[in-house]
C-alpha cells in the first residue's frame, strides 16, 4: 500500500479526503421508489397500512421470532424490552460498564439498579466471564450490546442466564444482519432489539424494533404501548424506506467486512490502533469499527489531538463512548470489581464510522493515509521541536 507523506490537514496540508467524509444515507434509487410510491398510494399519510405489517413480517422471517415489534427508537426499544422483560423497582440488571449510555438510563428509568461488569481485553465488549459473579437474587436481567465491531460470548451468556432463569436482552442495535457463533444477530435474546436511526446501517431517520418469541414478554410490551392507541409507533413512511435498506444489508454487510479485513491487515504495522477482535465463528457487521489506540505508539499524541487530526484530513473517526462508571455517580450503580479495562476503553476508544467501508481499496488507503500523517507529525501535532524521533518501518510504505 503506498502512502504518501505529506502534511497533516491541521497543519496546514492538503486533506486526504477534501471532500469529507461520503454521505449517509446514500441516495438510493429503491428508496426513492418507495417514498414515491408511499406518495401515490397516501400510506404516507396513514396509521396504520401495509408497509409497517410488510416489515414487521421481514423481521420477523429473517430473524425467525413470533413476535417483531415496531417502534420509535433503539432507545425505546430498550426500554421496551426491559419491561418485557418484566423489569421493576429493586431489580438489578447486568451490562457492561463500557455501553451505550442510553442503555443505563433506561434501567435506572424502570426503578432497577445497573450492575456493571468489565470488559473483554480483546474488544471492550461484555466480559462473559465477568458475569456470573455479578448475579444476586435481584437479578432480572443481563443486557449485552454488541459494539463497534466486538461481540461478547454469546454462547456463554445464553447458557448462563438459561440456567439461572435470567433473561438475556440482547441490543443488536450497531450489529444487523449479523452471523455470531452461528446464529442470526438479534436472535440470541429472550428479547433483542435493533434501531433504525440516522447513522444506523438500516436508518429512517430514527425508528426502532423489539424481537421476541416470548408471548410473555410481547403481551406485557403491548399492554404497555397501547393504551388506547399506540404510543411508540413507527410510522408507514419510515417503513417504507425501511423495506428496500433491509434487502440490501447482506450485501452491504459484507462490502463492509471485506474492506475491514483490508484495513485490519494494514492495520498490523500499527500496533497503536488495535481493531476490536472476536474469537470464534463471528462474522460482524460494522456500524462502527473499533480501534484500541496506544498513544505511545503515536509520539504520546493524546487520543482527541490525534482524532481531531484524523477527522481534519475528511475521515469520519471519534473518540468512543465514556464509561458509565466514570461519567456517574457510584450510588447510581453497583460495580462488579474495578473494570480495569472498561476505564481503558473510556480512555483509548476510537470509533471509525461505517459509510467509508463500503467504499473501494482506495478509501481503505486514504484512511491508512490519514493516520499515517498522524504518526509522522507527531512532534509537531504536540509542540514539540525536533524530527520524527523514530523510523517508520519501511513495509508500511
Ligand atoms: C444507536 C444505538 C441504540 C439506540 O439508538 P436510537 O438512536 O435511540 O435508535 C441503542 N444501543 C446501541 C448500542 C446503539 O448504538
Amino acid at each position: 500500500m503506498a502512502l504518501i507523506f505529506a502534511r497533516p490537514a491541521l497543519l496546514g496540508g492538503t486533506p486526504v479526503c477534501p471532500d469529507g467524509p461520503p454521505p449517509w444515507p446514500p441516495a438510493d434509487p429503491d428508496v426513492d421508489a418507495a417514498l414515491q410510491a408511499a406518495l401515490a398510494d397516501g400510506s404516507w399519510g396513514r396509521y396504520h397500512g401495509r408497509h409497517c405489517e410488510a416489515f414487521s413480517a421481514l423481521l420477523a422471517q429473517e430473524h425467525a421470532c413470533t413476535h417483531a415489534l415496531l417502534c420509535a427508537s433503539g432507545t425505546a426499544a430498550v426500554e421496551l424490552a426491559l419491561r418485557g422483560a418484566g423489569v421493576q423497582t429493586g431489580d438489578e440488571v447486568v451490562l457492561a460498564a463500557y455501553d451505550f449510555e442510553a442503555n443505563f438510563k433506561n434501567v435506572l428509568l424502570l426503578g432497577a439498579t445497573p450492575v456493571l461488569v468489565d470488559v473483554h481485553p480483546d474488544n471492550w465488549n461484555m466480559d462473559a466471564s465477568q458475569v456470573e459473579s455479578a448475579l444476586s437474587p435481584k437479578t432480572k436481567a443481563v443486557l449485552v450490546s454488541h459494539l463497534h465491531g466486538g461481540v461478547s460470548d454469546l454462547p456463554r451468556l445464553r447458557e448462563l442466564c438459561d440456567t439461572r432463569g435470567i433473561v438475556l436482552i440482547e441490543d443488536a442495535c450497531q450489529m444487523p444482519g449479523a452471523t455470531l457463533f452461528g446464529r442470526r444477530s438479534g436472535t440470541w435474546g429472550d428479547v433483542s432489539v435493533s434501531s433504525f436511526g440516522g447513522s444506523k446501517l438500516v436508518t429512517s431517520g430514527r425508528g426502532g424494533a423489539v424481537l421476541t418469541n416470548r408471548d410473555d414478554i410481547a403481551q406485557r410490551i403491548r399492554l404497555y404501548t397501547q393504551r388506547g392507541n399506540e404510543s411508540y409507533p413507527l410510522s408507514e413512511l419510515q417503513a417504507a424506506v425501511l423495506l428496500p435498506q433491509w434487502l440490501k444489508l447482506a450485501e452491504r454487510n459484507a462490502t463492509r467486512a471485506h474492506n475491514v479485513s483490508h484495513l485490519t491487515a494494514a492495520l498490523t504495522l500499527f500496533p497503536g490502533l488495535r481493531p476490536f477482535a472476536n474469537t470464534g465463528d463471528v462474522s460482524p457487521a460494522y456500524y462502527k469499527l473499533g480501534l484500541q489506540y496506544d498513544p505511545a505508539f503515536f509520539g504520546d499524541t493524546p487520543r482527541e489531538r490525534f482524532v481531531e487530526t484524523v477527522r481534519a484530513e475528511g475521515i469520519a473517526i471519534d473518540a468512543g463512548f465514556r464509561a458509565l462508571h466514570r461519567t456517574h455517580s457510584a450510588r447510581r450503580y453497583r460495580a462488579v470489581g474495578p473494570l480495569a479495562e472498561a476505564t481503558k476503553a473510556d480512555e483509548r476508544v476510537l470509533t471509525l464510522h461505517h459509510p467509508v467501508l463500503l467504499g473501494t481499496s482506495e478509501d481503505v488507503r486514504q484512511v491508512m493515509e490519514a493516520v499515517s500523517r498522524c504518526l509522522r507529525a507527531a512532534d509537531e501535532l504536540n509542540g514539540r521541536p525536533g524530527t520524527i524521533p523514530f523510523t517508520v518501518p519501511k513495509e508500511l510504505w
